[in-house]
């Protein structure tokens, strides 16, 4: 299975990336690549559909050796395995104006949530999600959203739900996803948003 599929609209635009599966055992945004590789067509611009822990997904767990979310920075040598797939990351993350990286968590029956800085809360601020919170990139640092705001650029990751509501999880993050793309100009995509 390709892991990285690169989508490209009639015409030029941005350049976007949507992550699913940084933690494997975070089924939302495994399932919406899977959606997004088969709906997604795009007017303008360039989307990366990744799916970004591929051991961790095939084994379902959160990660291998090493928490890939916190492996995205610059200088990164270490020689993990999720080190090393950071690092392949990082060069599609390199080319792109925004990523949008979904998760899912544990706390049962807790809302989701949007982690980003301040230059992403107009997008992330259409989310259906209960709080949008920014500072984390210094908190839980080498994160994908900490990643690209380092580099002056867009990084949202969102928390769609608890794992075991994967239905709506799954609703959260395919009304993000529009709106993501809308934002960017981008067009939409055929998955329903309810
Ligand atoms: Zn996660």
């Amino acid at each position: 299975m390709k892991s990285i599929i690169i989508r490209r609209g009639k015409f030029s635009g941005k350049t976007l990336a949507i992550f699913g599966g940084v933690h494997g055992d975070e089924e939302v945004g495994v399932k919406i690549i899977d959606e997004l590789k088969n709906g997604l067509s795009l007017e303008e611009g360039t989307v990366y559909l990744v799916y970004a822990n591929t051991e961790a997904i095939k084994k379902k767990k959160r990660f291998v050796e090493r928490d890939l979310n916190r492996c995205f920075f610059s200088e990164n040598k270490n020689s993990s395995l999720e080190d090393r797939r950071a690092r392949k990351l990082i060069k599609i993350m390199d080319k792109c104006d925004a990523v949008l990286d979904l998760h899912s968590f544990s706390d049962q029956g807790s809302d989701a949530f949007a982690i980003c800085e301040k230059n992403a809360f107009e997008i992330a601020n259409k989310f259906k999600v209960a709080v949008v919170s920014d500072g984390w990139s210094e908190a839980e640092p080498n994160g994908t959203d900490g990643y690209m705001f380092d580099k002056g650029k867009i990084g949202i990751c969102l928390e769609c739900g608890p794992k075991n509501e994967i239905n709506k999880s799954l609703k959260v993050a395919r009304h993000a996803v529009e709106i993501f793309l809308d934002h960017f100009g981008c067009k939409k995509n055929k998955t329903k948003t309810q």
